[in-house]
């Protein structure tokens, strides 16, 4: 058995929060790589380490001063290191380099992956495992994007030789020979590319939360743990709000089939969530996870005899493909045809997208609707359950809630309906009653 452990920043906040992360270590030998984000928030209201970081970089490429910034940082270095009792590290050269690199030739990948790269200096003296430098072992293409295959194969044939090491998250190498990292919260993909490059059993991801919940926490109290969730639901449910793990951290290890287990450092008791690629686990409730996000707009478009006319719907989707918007759902009737779009991307551009649609198609009206909340009711489980929708709306009915749009794709696998904004909240909290009950 070999296992991935990737701890993001609070997990790896101060003192205290790394002694936690050396017992879970300590306590399962086969946790034999780790991967670390950068020293996050401790508090409500406290700063993340890569953003302090991202602070001294525009500082020094506007020519100010970015010492009390990095003063800042280093501070939360010492805590950590003293707290650690690690008498023999010294970090004040890693920190010289940062601020020399700032003074004379700033660059912000560089800059924003230190955070990574002196945490993990520090677990890995702290663990006693080796270091790996993510820049010898993750490649980045010209195009920006990871380099898979080259990446694999040097990384696959470097773990070999490790028994057991640190290697930071978030950043690699870049094509120009400079540090490049991924977007921001990228550790999560360092920690699914080293569990792909060394076949590891499980993908541990440890967090503050205990796995994934069944609707948000801001909005239904104490919500339920989700134990099982597959790829394709987190996938619909992460698009619809839901954020624990980084989406690209889903593709290196689904596609070898290695399941991922989000834990919670601070209660390191709760198995947390699982996510597989498929499961005979039956949910405790059909509905496995409830997210969603506001403000949409609804444009309609009338004409009559529009469903005789060849081609109207290619054309309605040319014009918005010509302005650059992607569309969410496209409910239609017989003389109407409606387009959910992002409000913010539809509002710069609306009166070019109306006028190209009134050249191509001609319709009788064109509507905006705005102000349109989707809220998606995922679950494995509907496909074998009859009356879900049923109980869904008849949910919504009991809480007064007029139901804009609907939209269920033929996978059974989700339920997507439109609310108002205002009734976000009322329906997910109405939705959550029916199929959790509690
Ligand atoms: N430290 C980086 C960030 O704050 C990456 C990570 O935590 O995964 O985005």
């Amino acid at each position: 058995m070999r296992k991935v452990a990737k701890f993001g920043g609070s997990s790896l906040a101060s003192a205290d929060q790394f002694k936690k992360v050396g017992e879970i270590i300590h306590q399962d030998s086969t946790r034999i790589f780790v991967i670390p984000s950068a020293p996050g928030r401790r508090f409500t209201g406290d700063r993340k380490v890569t953003d302090l970081l991202l602070d001294a970089y525009e500082l020094a490429i506007e020519g100010k001063d970015f010492s009390p910034v990095m003063d800042r940082i280093k501070a939360r270095y010492d805590e950590i290191v003293e707290g650690l009792e690690l008498n023999n590290l010294y970090l004040d050269e890693y920190f010289d380099d940062i601020c020399e690199r700032l003074a004379t030739n700033p660059q912000r990948d560089f800059t924003a992956s230190r955070g990574e790269y002196l945490n993990g200096i520090i677990l890995a003296a702290y663990l006693g495992y080796e270091f790996i430098d993510a820049k010898e072992v993750i490649y980045f293409n010209e195009d920006g994007m990871l380099n898979p295959y080259k990446t694999q194969k040097v990384l696959s044939r470097r773990l070999e030789e490790a028994e057991r090491a640190v290697i930071p998250g978030f950043y690699g190498l870049g094509k120009d020979g400079e540090v490049q990292t991924f977007s921001r919260g990228g550790s999560d993909v360092t920690g699914s590319i080293v569990a792909q490059a060394c076949k590891a059993d499980i993908y541990e991801n440890w967090t503050d939360v205990s796995g994934f919940l069944v609707a948000d926490p801001r909005i239904i109290d104490n919500p339920e743990p989700i134990k099982f969730i597959t790829y394709r639901e987190l996938r619909e449910l992460s698009y619809m709000g839901a954020s624990v793990l980084h989406e690209d951290a889903i593709f290196p290890v689904r596609h070898c089939g290695i399941p991922i287990n989000i834990r919670n450092t601070n209660r390191p008791q709760d198995e947390g969530t699982w996510i597989v690629e498929a499961t005979g686990q039956k949910p405790d409730y059909v509905v496995t996870g409830i997210a969603g996000k506001k403000d949409f707009n609804a444009m309609v478009i009338t004409k009559s005899m529009m469903n005789s006319e060849i081609g109207f719907g290619r054309k309605v989707l040319q014009a918005l493909e010509d302005n650059h918007i992607s569309f969410e759902h496209m409910p239609s009737g017989i003389d109407t045809m409606t387009v959910v779009i992002h409000a913010d991307e539809f509002l710069e551009k609306e009166q070019k997208v109306i006028s190209a649609i009134h050249r191509m198609v001609s319709p009788d009206s064109i509507e905006i609707e705005t102000d349109l909340a989707l809220i998606a009711v995922v679950g494995r489980g509907m496909r074998s359950t009859s009356g879900t929708a049923g109980k869904l709306f008849s949910a919504l009915a009991e809480a007064d809630v007029n139901i804009k749009m609907i939209d269920q794709g033929s996978s059974e696998l989700n339920i997507i309906i439109g609310v108002r904004n205002k009734d976000f909240e009322k329906s997910i909290r109405a939705i959550y009653k029916k199929f959790v009950g509690k």
